[in-house]
C-alpha cells in the first residue's frame, strides 16, 4: 500500500476561508472584528517567526492582529499586567501569551492572569478540564455549540482526520506524547469521538507493539523518525505533530516517513500537514471566543 497525503496546506486554506467568512460577518453584526492579541516576551527566533506569523495571519482575514513584543528582561509583575488589562479589555477576544517564557516568569502565573473565555491555546485549567470532562467537544468551525476552547494544534489534527473520512467510532488509536499542549487534548477529543485510545509516552513499554495496533497513530514527541515504518498498521491513518530538524537541517517528524508512507492508508507530510493547521485553528478558536462571549449564557 501508499499511502494517500492529508494535504494540511490546502485544507489550512479551506479553513482560513471560512473564517474569512465568519469574520465578515461578526464585524458587520458587532461593528468591529475580531480581535487576537500575541504576547512575545524576548527573542527566541522560532518564538519571534511563530509569532509574526499569528498575527500576519489574523490581520489577513480581517482580525485585529496585535502583537505585544516585550524586552527579554520584563518583569513578571510587568508580563501580569498586560495580561490583566487584554483580560479587561472588551475588544480583545483572545490572548495567546507565546510559550516558552524566559526562565524567570512562572507560565502558569502568567497564563493564569488570562480570562479563560480569550484562552485560544486552550491550556486554562477550566479549558482543560471541560475536555477533559467532556463537556466540550469540538464541533468544528468558529461557532461551537459547547463551552470550553479546544487547543489549536489537537483542533487541526481531528479536522484533518475528519477530511480523511477516518472512521473514529470503536477505531483504535495511540496517542505518543502526552503534553497538556497536544497529547491529552488530542486523546480527550478522539475519546469524545468513540475511539479506543492509548496515550503512550517515555515510559510506555514497547511503544512498537503498542503503535502497531493503531487504526489511528498521532505522533506528538519531538524526536526524529523515532516510530518506525514496521510499528504502522497496514491502511493506518497516520497524524504527524513532529516537528525535528535531522542533521543536514531539514525538517521531519517523528514518523519515519518514507517506510511508514509505504503501510499507511493515509498519512501527513512534514512540513505541509498538522503545521499550517494549527494557525488556522488559532483563527477559528478566537471567532469562537468572539462568539461565545457575546452570548448571555454560556452553552453546555
Ligand atoms: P513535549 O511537551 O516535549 O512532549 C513530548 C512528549 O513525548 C512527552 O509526553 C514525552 O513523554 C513523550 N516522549 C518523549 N520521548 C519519548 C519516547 N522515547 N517514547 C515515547 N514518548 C516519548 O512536546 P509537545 O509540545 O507535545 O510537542 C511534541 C512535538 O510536536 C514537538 O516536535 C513539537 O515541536 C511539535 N509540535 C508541533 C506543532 C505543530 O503545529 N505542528 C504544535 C505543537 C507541537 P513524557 O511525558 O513521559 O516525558
Amino acid at each position: 500500500m501508499t499511502a494517500r497525503i492529508i494535504d494540511g496546506k490546502a485544507i489550512a486554506q479551506k479553513v482560513r476561508e471560512e473564517v474569512k467568512a465568519e469574520v465578515a460577518r461578526f464585524a458587520a453584526a458587532h461593528g468591529r472584528p475580531p480581535g487576537l492579541d500575541v504576547v512575545l516576551v524576548g527573542d527566541d527566533p522560532a518564538s519571534v517567526v511563530y509569532t509574526r506569523n499569528k498575527e500576519k495571519a489574523s490581520n489577513d482575514v480581517g482580525m485585529r492582529g496585535r502583537l505585544h513584543k516585550l524586552p527579554e528582561a520584563t518583569s513578571e509583575a510587568e508580563l501580569l499586567a498586560l495580561v490583566a488589562s487584554l483580560s479587561l479589555d472588551d475588544a480583545v477576544d483572545g490572548i495567546l501569551v507565546q510559550l516558552p517564557l524566559p526562565r524567570h516568569l512562572r507560565e502558569e502565573r502568567v497564563l493564569e492572569a488570562i480570562d479563560p473565555r480569550k484562552d485560544v491555546d486552550g491550556l486554562l485549567p477550566l479549558n482543560a478540564g471541560l475536555l477533559a470532562l467532556g463537556r466540550t467537544r469540538d464541533d468544528g468551525g468558529c461557532r461551537p455549540q459547547t463551552p470550553g476552547l479546544v487547543p489549536c494544534t489537537p483542533r487541526g489534527c481531528m479536522r484533518l482526520l475528519a477530511e480523511t473520512g477516518t472512521p473514529l467510532a470503536g477505531a483504535r488509536a495511540v496517542v505518543v506524547g502526552r503534553s497538556i499542549l497536544v497529547g491529552k487534548p488530542m486523546a480527550h477529543l478522539l475519546l469524545a469521538q468513540h475511539a479506543t485510545v492509548t496515550i503512550a509516552h517515555s515510559r510506555t513499554r514497547d511503544l512498537a507493539a503498542v503503535c502497531r495496533e493503531a487504526d489511528v497513530l498521532v505522533a506528538a514527541v519531538g524526536k526524529a523518525r523515532m516510530i518506525q515504518g514496521d510499528w504502522i498498521k497496514e491502511g493506518a491513518t497516520v497524524i504527524e505533530v513532529g516537528i525535528n530538524r535531522n542533521a543536514e537541517g531539514k525538517l521531519v517528524g517523528d514518523v519515519d516517513f518514507e517506510p511508514a508512507a509505504a503501510r499507511a492508508g493515509w498519512i501527513t507530510p512534514v512540513p505541509g500537514g498538522v503545521g499550517p493547521m494549527t494557525i488556522a485553528c488559532l483563527l477559528e478558536n478566537t471567532v469562537a471566543a468572539a462568539e461565545r462571549r457575546r452570548q448571555p449564557v454560556p452553552p453546555g
